[in-house]
């Protein structure tokens, strides 16, 4: 496997362990690659005004259609002159006054100088700016404390975008930067891929929907809310399939309704050991199915396969392992049939101020808490790690990941981390 781990996984993997455990679990990264081979981008494209791309994907590369800036104009509040006169004239008479917006229109000839606002074009003769702050003014002459080098604060035509390059790359995800780029390109609309559609639902006879009373042996289907806030994040287009009894005919309907109107179908529960695996039995019928043991913690039984055009994923049941499935392999997915790439999530080591203990081959994804100790980062557990608790998952902010060999972590020991936000 380790061929396989990328850089900032590695710290955490150790196959000889996990084989000592289970010879047929997967590793999480082998699950991942499987998982990746298996989808493939979604083609149509949309184009759209620019606010409401944001968060979505570029469909193909955008080209520079102007220099921005467009005009060599200053980078600050002060004066513009000819660097020439710097040594010879000992002031410099101020002719006029260059505004944001509105240019001074005249020559400047030598010994004089304009006043000049940031990003006001620099007049015909001028090359060099100095700050305002560095002149004495007398009446309508100045006199420089410094002498500027040649060009200072001057901003050139194309620094920052220059006409005919790549300003994004097909495949970017839009956030504000990129919105503020566009716009400075002025362009009003963006050709961006079509959101993936995924269906989703959840399977379990103990579920009841939120807002009914609680009869005794039943739960709130919570999963549905999970996923959902997850594929809102992921800037996906959800469609919710509700809850699904635990029989086949039930799923069998699902299945194929899921399969008519999604690229991708997320279902939570019905998949581990034990389980009337309802699930995977109809899968088989309907489509093809891997049903895998995955080598961590929590969310070791997982399913992914294909309905017809659909990828299949199978999470779980248990609220948490919902959550750490998603984030290791329907995220990466998600991202990739949307046309980009999820980043690689960021690893650091810090550490512990909890004791942490756990099994020996498979990898832990425990819930942490990211806190600062004498201006350092350290993390401490949310406490009760089993894959119900879901208040710990909201207490964390990110995931402590225990590797495949170890057992038990005491305070102080460095442990690897994965914030939930960050990636590069
Ligand atoms: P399962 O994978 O179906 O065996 O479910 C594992 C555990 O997760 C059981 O305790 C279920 O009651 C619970 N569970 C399954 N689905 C949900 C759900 N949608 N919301 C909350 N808990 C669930
Ligand atoms: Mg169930």
């Amino acid at each position: 496997m380790s061929g396989e781990s990328k850089p900032a996984d590695s710290a955490a993997s150790d196959a000889s362990c996990r084989s000592e455990y289970d010879a047929e679990a997967l590793g999480v990264e082998q699950a991942r690659a499987r998982v990746l081979e298996g989808v493939t981008p979604v083609t149509g494209t949309q184009q759209l005004p620019l606010r409401s791309a944001l968060g979505r994907v570029l469909a193909s590369d955008v080209v520079a259609r102007i220099n921005v800036p467009p005009q060599r104009n200053s980078a600050m509040d002060g004066f513009a002159l000819r660097h020439a006169d710097v040594q010879t004239a000992a002031a410099l008479r101020v002719v006029g006054t260059s505004w944001a917006g509105r240019p001074f229109t005249q020559p400047v000839g030598p010994g004089e100088a304009v006043r000049i606002m940031t990003g006001a074009v620099m007049p015909d003769g001028t090359d060099t700016v100095v700050m305002q702050e560095e002149v004495d003014l007398h009446g309508a002459s100045i006199r420089l404390q410094r002498a500027p080098r040649a060009g200072e604060f001057v901003r050139r035509p194309g620094d920052d975008v220059a006409r005919g390059a790549v300003v994004l790359h097909g495949g970017k995800r839009l956030g504000a930067a990129e919105l503020g780029l566009l716009a400075s390109q002025g362009y009003a609309e963006v050709s961006v891929r079509r959101r993936v559609r995924v269906a989703f639902f959840s399977t379990g006879d103990e579920l009841t929907g939120i807002g009914n009373a609680l009869a005794s042996g039943q739960i709130y289907d919570s999963n549905r809310y999970t996923l959902y806030g997850l594929l809102h994040e992921h800037q996906v287009e959800p469609i919710d399939l509700g809850v699904v009894k635990d029989n086949e005919a039930a799923l069998r309907t699902a299945f194929t309704q899921a399969a008519a109107r999604a690229d991708a179908i997320v279902t939570t529960g019905g998949v581990s050991v034990g389980d009337a695996d309802f699930v995977k039995r109809v899968l088989l019928e309907q489509g093809s199915v891997g049903f895998w043991k995955i080598a961590m913690r929590p969310g070791r039984p997982l399913t992914f396969g294909r309905i017809g055009a659909s990828c299949f994923f199978g999470l779980p049941g248990n609220p948490v392992s919902v959550a750490v499935t998603f984030a290791q392999f329907v995220a990466p997915a998600l991202a990739r049939m949307s046309g980009t790439d999820a980043g690689r999530p960021l690893h650091l080591q810090v550490p512990s101020l909890s004791r942490l203990t756990k099994a020996p081959g498979r990898r832990d994804f425990q819930r942490g808490i990211l806190v600062e100790q004498d201006g350092r980062l350290a993390v401490q557990t949310t406490g009760l790690q089993g894959s119900h608790v879901l208040s710990g998952m909201s207490q964390a902010n990110c995931y402590v990941v225990l590797p495949e060999s170890c057992t038990e972590v005491n305070a102080g020991d460095m442990v690897t981390v994965m914030p939930f936000t960050a990636t590069y």
